[in-house]
């Protein structure tokens, strides 16, 4: 592992002062911050109707920086029963193309906001001590910014690529995922690219110090999903228990999901990402990491790593309740009662699986069923070695050359797990940089340093010239 002090004062920015930086910014980097005020300005939460306004933005944008009516899809679709957009945008190859296209992700929407538990209006772009705040400032506005800007910048440039590259943009990542599905399909059948490039995943993480510690490559996601398990019964007066009741009999389900643990798994990816984390990281979990990394039996490494939470689901799947509700009046007994559990799934298990299990583990068939979630399994992608390379020079570039590139499987889910259940590799190689636990995404007071916001603009600049540069 290289350590690589201040992260972001790469070799170019070393001899400028802040000040001066604010003073010099290009261009470019002066549309781009313009670009991220007024999408996070835009307040593209479920409920508010915003996302054909961003929509509408960003083509005007990419009108203005050149790109043709031929080359912007702009989608309808419904989710949740409100209207919202996706928005596509084609940087066409050079002549004939040499190369399969690559897709690129984002999504405009945010999770929504409650201006009076923020410090500050979450609908305002706001710099200040060296962060910029607001809604979606690292989720993930600042994806659909570094995205947009690239196409322009290289758009001014006449970077003539030698094959297609496409932004996707979806406009319900956090909610229906409707629009992310059929931009999905509409990308199988239409454009079949060699593989898919996220900016809603992966980065650069940074000690409390702002020192880069590593890169880190999004390449799987657990799948997420989402069963309602009821229990009904006859009910009747509550001067008169029975032995039979809805809620204990539910809750002795629970207690059973409590105390059960998933098989142990792991993969090549998540090993690797053991053993590289493990080696920064201090004390008992970092030797539990690399010991689960190279023994993935390791009882006792097992042990530790399921009892920490930031590493609980990288052994296996999880399930946890997370919902209840019960009965219908005080002075009756509970004819209903309703558990939520969410459960995080392991790549390759399955949700019919996971299902059976919990039914085994409960091993009562009073204990109905539902899975809520609608959404896909997805498998582990293969990381390909020219965008591993790619994503090496950008971060030289940025003044971190030789910082240690791992890949990560995340237990959150994103866009990529329908592009990954079509079976494209997915990668997520977000421009961005955080330290621990400091964008606060679907918190409160959501965040991004400033210095990571313009020192991630030349990110994709870097690899997607690479990856589509004529040799
Ligand atoms: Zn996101």
């Amino acid at each position: 592992m290289r350590f690589i002090p201040g992260l972001l004062l790469s070799a170019a920015l070393l001899t400028a002062t802040p000040m001066a930086l604010a003073e010099e910014r290009t261009a470019f980097e002066r549309q781009a911050r313009e670009i991220y005020q007024t999408a996070v300005e835009i307040r593209t939460a479920k409920g508010q109707s915003k996302v054909p306004e961003l929509v509408d933005y960003l083509v005007s944008e990419l009108k203005t920086g050149g790109f043709a009516d031929s080359d912007i899809l702009v989608t309808d679709h419904e989710s949740g029963g409100e209207p919202v957009q996706g928005l596509m945008v084609w940087y066409r190859a050079e002549g004939t193309a040499s190369e399969k296209p690559i897709v690129l992700l984002a999504h405009m929407d945010v999770v929504d906001a409650l201006p009076d538990t923020w410090v500050r209006y979450p609908f305002e772009l706001i710099e200040e001590d060296g962060y910029f705040f607001g809604r979606g400032t690292a989720d993930n506005k600042y994806g659909v910014t570094s995205l947009i800007a690239t196409f322009l910048r290289l758009k001014a440039e006449g970077f003539k690529p030698n094959r297609d590259l496409v932004i996707v943009l979806s406009g319900d990542e956090e909610t229906g995922m409707i629009s992310t599905r059929a931009q999905a399909e509409y990308t199988a059948a239409n454009i079949d690219p060699a593989y898919v490039l996220n900016a809603d995943a992966g980065g650069v993480s940074l000690d409390m110090d702002g020192n880069a510690l590593f890169y880190g490559v999004q390449g799987a996601e657990k799948t997420y999903a989402t069963f309602e398990l009821t229990v009904s019964n006859p009910g009747g007066h509550s001067s008169a228990p029975r032995a039979d009741n809805a809620i204990y009999e539910l809750a002795d389900a629970l207690k059973q999901i409590e105390a059960y643990k998933f098989p142990v798994m792991s993969s090549p990816l998540t090993r690797a990402s053991l053993k590289m984390a493990g080696a920064q990281t201090p004390g008992d979990l970092g030797k539990a990491m690399l010991a689960f990394a190279d023994n993935p039996g390791d009882e006792a490494a097992i042990a530790v790593l399921r009892a920490d939470p930031s590493t609980a689901g990288t052994t296996g799947t999880t399930c946890v309740a997370t919902l209840l509700r019960a009965g219908h009046a005080e002075n009756a007994l509970p004819q209903r009662a309703t558990a939520t559990v969410n459960c995080r799934i392991f790549p390759g298990v399955g949700i019919a699986a996971t299902e059976q299990a919990l039914k085994d583990v409960i091993g009562n068939e009073g204990v109905a069923f539902k899975l809520i979630s609608d959404l896909v399994e997805s498998p582990e992608s293969e990381l390909p070695d020219e965008v591993m390379a790619a994503v090496g020079k950008a971060l030289a570039a940025r003044g971190m050359e030789g910082l240690t590139i791992f890949p990560s499987m995340s237990s959150g889910g994103t866009d990529g797990m329908f592009y990954r259940n079509l079976g494209y590799d997915t990668l997520g190689i977000g421009g961005g940089a955080a330290k621990p636990n400091d964008t606060f995404a679907h918190g409160l007071n959501e965040r991004m340093l400033v210095d990571a916001f313009y020192g991630g603009l030349d990110h994709w600049y870097i690899i997607l010239k690479d990856l589509a540069g004529a040799d």
